[in-house]
């Protein structure tokens, strides 16, 4: 048997982060920015201004006040998106509208809110200061500036900023295509008639799903009858992805058949025990270059194999630098029993309790019971040295989903 991190590790070591490639930036939303992102211009342009008002000289309004105001000469109107015509000069006032360039002479602003507008000027309630209500050039962004750097993941914000640097295109690493193989003459594809004693092939499904979750692009093969010419004709058709992933056909007491196609389509596989539960066993290797991980067929068990596995590898594939999963620390609601020497898994279901964390689990364990998979947004990591964990404990919580982030009130 290996340990958890010994799979992890030799997995890890053989895949690499893809090559890149240009996309519109809406397109690397939540994607690995491959280049560092310099501006190419100033943002904002010109210095403009930060309210609606009147640009002028701010020495001119020296001693105004409600009781004493001062009257300026209205030579312009500047509505923003356009360019000032005229110098501003003693006396002189020019209205402008947020966001429109200042006007030569001029040195501050005042805001509507401080001023009475007449039919050829502007009365002024206030003193302002220089520089008051401008925005200067180069303020958010300078020309040269480093904005973004090669790891980053694209958010929003970055998809603003690139839009205002006038980038449209960027580069990112490639999404890897993943092929999905489901293994066992006991499966057929949902909207097939369902015979007695078959199943549908849910792995082809929730397996797919967990590779669009990390960001990755599921190639469903669809289901390899448990048949020589099945088996070599499905994993050749799967070649062509940069990874793929199968399901059933791994275990110890199975219909070897799977196993002796890997090792004779392609080379280097490994077929391992794992110690951990759900999942034990565990095929890794390539199909000529391709890597190929085997994963048991029980629902629950490819699941969390591939969270612990593939994703990792997925994720390092995409040119993540952060590869795992959060995990808390919580407070255990009731007793677990386990077995000594496996790492356990355990379906739960975490929630904030005061400053803290609280879990509970989420009923049936079976490898197959996918209904407490669907009610779990973590899994409780029971370390292989422990027998039981008591009510009370802290226990260590893989976090499968962000619902932790979410909040039924605002919060403020
Ligand atoms: P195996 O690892 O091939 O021995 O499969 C173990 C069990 O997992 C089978 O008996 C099935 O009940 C179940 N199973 C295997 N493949 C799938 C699949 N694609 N979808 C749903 N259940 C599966
Ligand atoms: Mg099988």
């Amino acid at each position: 048997m290996i340990s958890v991190e010994e799979a992890q590790k030799t997995i890890l070591e053989s895949i690499f982060p893809l090559g890149l490639e240009k996309v519109n930036i809406l397109d690397a939303l939540g994607r690995v920015i491959g280049e560092d992102i310099h501006a190419g211009r100033n943002i904002p342009p010109k210095d403009n201004s930060a309210m609606d008002g009147y640009a002028l000289r701010a020495g001119d309004t020296r001693g105004a006040s409600p009781e004493g105001p001062i009257r300026f000469e209205v030579i312009e109107e500047i509505p923003a998106g356009s360019i000032p015509q005229k110098r501003i000069g003693p006396g002189q006032a020019a209205r402008i509208m947020t966001g429109a360039p200042i006007p030569e002479g001029a040195d501050a602003v005042v805001q509507m809110e401080d001023t009475r507008k007449g039919e050829t000027d502007v009365t002024v309630f206030v003193e302002v200061k220089e520089g008051q209500d401008i925005r200067r050039a180069g303020e958010d962004v300078r020309q040269g500036e480093k904005v973004i750097s090669r790891g980053e993941i694209i958010r929003p914000a970055e998809v603003g900023m690139l839009s205002s640097l006038g980038r449209s295109f960027i580069l990112v690493h490639q999404r890897p295509l993943v092929a999905v193989v489901s293994t066992g003459d006991e499966l057929v594809d949902i909207d097939e008639v369902l015979p007695p004693g078959k199943i549908i092939s849910s792995n082809s499904y929730s397996l797919a799903a967990l590779v669009l979750d990390c960001g990755a692009i599921p190639l469903q093969i669809g289901i390899a009858k448990d048949r020589r010419e099945d088996l070599v004709a499905k994993f050749r058709d799967a070649m062509r992805a940069d990874l793929i992933v199968s399901s059933g056909g791994v275990s110890v007491g199975d219909y070897d058949l799977v196993k002796e196609i890997m090792k004779e389509v392609g080379n280097r596989m490994q077929f391992w025990r794992v110690a951990m539960k759900p999942g034990r066993p565990l095929a890794f290797g390539a199909l000529e270059k391709v890597p190929v991980v085997g994963l048991p067929g029980n629902p629950v068990s490819a699941m969390v194999s591939f969270e612990q596995f593939i994703r990792p590898a997925l994720l390092k594939m995409m040119g993540h630098q952060h590869l795992f999963r959060r995990t808390v620390q919580a407070r255990l609601t009731e007793r677990i029993e386990k077995k000594k020497g496996i790492r356990h898994f355990i379906r739960a279901r975490i929630r904030r309790d005061g400053e803290s964390y609280a879990v509970v689990t989420t009923g049936d364990q079976g490898s197959g019971i996918l209904k407490s998979m669907v009610r779990a947004n973590g899994l409780i990591i029971l370390p292989e040295v422990a027998t039981t964990a008591k009510a009370g404990e802290k226990v260590t919580v893989q976090l499968l989903d962000n619902s932790l982030e979410w909040a039924p009130e605002p919060g403020y």
